[in-house]
């Protein structure tokens, strides 16, 4: 909308005087100049438009009868052209006729003055109504910006409230309304404070917010209903231009949306996404502050850590979402015995870790200790499952063993694999001889890596010997190490390793290759009946791909399966034996000899041979060393044997070092025998001479009965 300009102090206010009466006009337009105005005049209708167009008067004196055009129509064409709508226009008429005067009006004439003009009031009368027009144009003007003020608070997707000095809405806008389920005419008169539960117990008063300016703060607001909602509020007071406190302007916005992804966040940095547990920067965070707690309070914090001791097996063998539900399982267990001071946390794998402060003496960590050991004593039931697990702990305390966190966490990670190492499923406490003892495993264990880089591995091969021919009927694979670091390993000092860094499949798979191209070697030459024993670990077997791999190195090195055997312990098959069951007739199906290997240290229980589908047993050294004159080994080693004869089985003894053991072996009717007093372990090409020979010892042949008899003399 265009409004004419205001009258200003340097422009004179311009006034367009329009008559036919030439004289009239003269006289108008001479009063008017003297008063002080510029004027333009107009003899008809249609020039005054064209004036009122070409100068923009202030305001229009018009005569109501003209020829042509008269004032009526002319102050209509007037408000009609564009920015004149409000012009004031000042109709010239005779007071007796008030038809007309209607009419003008109607028109849109502002006002009228009366024929005979008295031009000394009208001077006057042009003054006040100017004056009048621009108080209405300046009314107008603010009118339409508190409209669009309106309209743009009305639609801002944030609540806004006023409220008075006493607290009390006068003002919303439909977004706060909405916001707490209420319309605008309804929000208006309440107290604003009681939409927010916080407000309530922490009114802030109001001449403190005054001084701060604004009052910015998160609040808990309160729908209609009674849900409530997190809130963003922020508080200014208002004051008039003669800084009178008028009341304030709240915005308010709902936060929901924000909190919750903010949640997500914080639960995405600091929490287990599959146990719902601390993890470990939030676990470390928390293990600052209660050191630092502690130090102020002269106070003990015991660090426990805690490490599942067969979950690699249940992913493996059982699969991923099995090996998940595990370990929630295990952390709903471990939070329910757990005090309120204690954090419990979840490392990453299957490692969990607790701080307990204020545990003062070893016995009552020992306590908390026993607490989660027994969570483990009775199955998990997953997906119809029973699965048993354990887990071993190692424990540290601070100040005893360190005052520095990462020191502490060390600590505890070395005792855990103490306990580990020494059975499992128990629990010791952090000392610096144990922590030595884990140094030296560690640097053990990186020294096997390398050596598997360097090569540094070879195989020795010792025969077994048939008992009635002195034949030799096979012979056993056994690994060495030529470590660069410690000189010569045997596979006492490094199985274990190789098995617990999950080396132990790769070093096998290279065992057994290795072996099968060296009997594709000497079967060639003519031994064709030669067999090769190669001992197989327990996580050998767990493996998915494990028979997958045997059949690969078969097909491979082209080797006959009848002469593979394959040695297993006794713990190895009695862990999993429907597993070791299924797995063996796999085996059998191919050709391939199974023996047991170290029979007797075992489940010793002669019972479930029968269920397994082997060829040999292999009598373990420790029956074998004192046999020949300890009663109850040769006691051992008989029912043995009559029990692997009546289920067809072989019988092998191992570590024979002298000829008592031998006689005393052959009497008790055993099949097969090796040891270091018929052959050492040794190289392939030594190896290779005896092929084929018999082992040279002389043999006593008395029957069993006599020696029994001889030897109670
Ligand atoms: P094992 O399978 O029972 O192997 C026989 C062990 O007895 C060998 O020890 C052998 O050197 C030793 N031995 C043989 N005759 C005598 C004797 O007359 N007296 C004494 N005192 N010992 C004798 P080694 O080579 O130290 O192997 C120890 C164990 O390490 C093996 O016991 C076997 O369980 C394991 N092992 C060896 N090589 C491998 C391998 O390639 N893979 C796996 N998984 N285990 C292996
Ligand atoms: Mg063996
Ligand atoms: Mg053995």
């Amino acid at each position: 909308m265009t409004e004419p300009t205001p009258a200003t102090e340097t422009r004179k206010p311009v006034v367009l005087v329009v008559d036919d009466d030439q004289l009239l006009r003269v006289m108008l337009q001479d009063a008017l100049k003297a008063a002080g105005f510029d004027v333009i005049v107009a003899a008809d209708g249609v020039s005054a438009l064209h004036a009122v167009a070409a100068s923009s008067p202030d305001l229009v004196l018009l005569d109501l009868v003209m020829p042509g055009k008269d004032g009526c129509e002319t102050c209509r064409d007037i408000r009609a052209l564009p920015g004149f709508a409000y012009t004031p226009v000042l109709m010239l008429t005779s007071l007796d006729n008030a038809d007309s005067i209607h009419r003008a009006f109607e028109a849109g004439a502002t006002d009228f003055i009366a024929k005979p003009v008295n031009l000394e009031l009208l001077a006057h009368r042009v003054r006040y109504v100017l004056r009048a027009s621009q108080n209405v144009n300046t009314l107008a003007e603010s009118r339409a910006r508190l409209e669009m003020l309106k309209v743009a608070v009305d639609s801002l997707p944030i609540g806004i409230t006023f409220s008075d000095v006493d607290g009390v809405i006068v003002y919303s806008n439909p977004a706060e309304a909405r916001m707490h389920g209420y319309e605008v005419d309804e929000l208006v008169g309440k107290e604003a404070r009681q939409f927010s539960t916080t407000n309530r117990s922490r009114h802030l008063a109001v001449d403190q917010l005054k001084e701060i300016g604004v009052w910015r703060r998160e609040s808990v607001n309160v729908r209609r209903d009674g849900e409530e909602f997190p809130a963003l509020l922020t508080s200014i007071p208002v004051r008039d231009c003669e800084a009178n406190y008028l009341g304030i302007i709240t915005t308010c916005e709902d936060i929901s949306e924000r909190k919750v992804a903010e949640e997500k966040i914080r639960q995405l940095a600091y929490y287990d996404t599959l146990t719902g547990l601390p993890n470990r920067g939030m676990f470390l965070e928390r293990l600052h502050q209660t050191l630092s707690q502690a130090q102020r309070d002269r106070d003990k914090v015991n660090l426990i850590f805690l490490d599942l001791d067969n979950f690699k097996d249940v992913n493996d063998t059982q699969g991923h979402d099995v090996g998940d539900k595990l370990l929630q399982s295990v952390a709903e267990r471990l939070s329910a015995c757990m005090r309120d001071s204690d954090v419990l946390a979840r490392l990453g794998g299957d490692e969990f870790v607790v701080v307990c402060p204020s545990l003062a003496t070893q016995d009552s960590i020992a306590a908390v200790v026993q607490r989660i050991l027994a969570i483990f004593s009775y199955p998990f039931e997953i997906e119809g499952r029973q699965i048993y697990t354990s887990a071993s702990i190692g424990i540290t305390v601070y100040p005893d063993d360190s005052l520095d966190a990462s020191t502490l966490f060390r600590c505890a990670d070395t005792a855990m694999y103490q306990a580990k190492n020494e059975g499992r499923a128990q629990f010791r406490f952090f000392s610096p001889e144990l922590n030595q003892k884990i140094m030296q495993r560690v640097a053990l264990e990186s020294s096997l890596r390398q050596g598997l880089e360097k090569q540094e591995f070879f195989l020795h091969y010792q025969p077994l010997w048939d008992l009635r021919s002195s034949r030799m009927t096979g012979v056993e694979v056994l690994l060495r190490w030529q470590s660069s670091d410690y000189g010569l390993m045997q596979p006492s000092t490094f199985i274990s390793l190789l098995e617990d860094s999950g080396l132990i499949n790769s070093v096998g798979e290279w065992v057994l290759r290795t072996a099968c191209l060296q009997m594709r070697e000497w079967t060639d030459l003519e031994h064709r009946d030669l067999k090769m024993a190669v001992n197989i670990s327990g996580k050998q077997m767990k493996h998915p791909r494990f028979l997958e791999m045997i059949i690969s190195i078969i097909q491979e090195t082209g080797i006959d399966p009848t002469n593979l055997e394959l040695e297993f312990t006794e713990s190895v098959i009695m862990e999993n034996v429907e597993n070791t069951v299924e797995t063996f007739r796999k085996l059998k199906e191919m050709g391939i000899q199974l023996s047991i290997d170290d029979f007797g240290t075992g489940y010793s229980s002669l019972n479930y041979l029968k269920h397994f589908p082997v060829d040999r047993i292999k009598i373990d050294r420790s029956f074998v060393a004192d046999v020949y004159h300890n009663q109850s080994d040769a006691a051992i080693i008989e029912a043995i044997v009559s029990m692997a004869q009546s289920l067809s089985l072989r019988v092998v003894a191992e570590g024979v070092e002298n000829s008592d053991q031998l006689h005393s072996l052959t009497r008790l009717g055993c099949d097969e025998v090796q040891g270091f007093y018929l052959a050492m372990p040794m190289h392939a090409d030594a190896l290779a001479d005896k092929l084929g020979q018999t082992h040279g010892r002389q043999i006593e042949k008395l029957a069993v009965t006599e020696w029994f008899d001889k030897r109670s003399v």
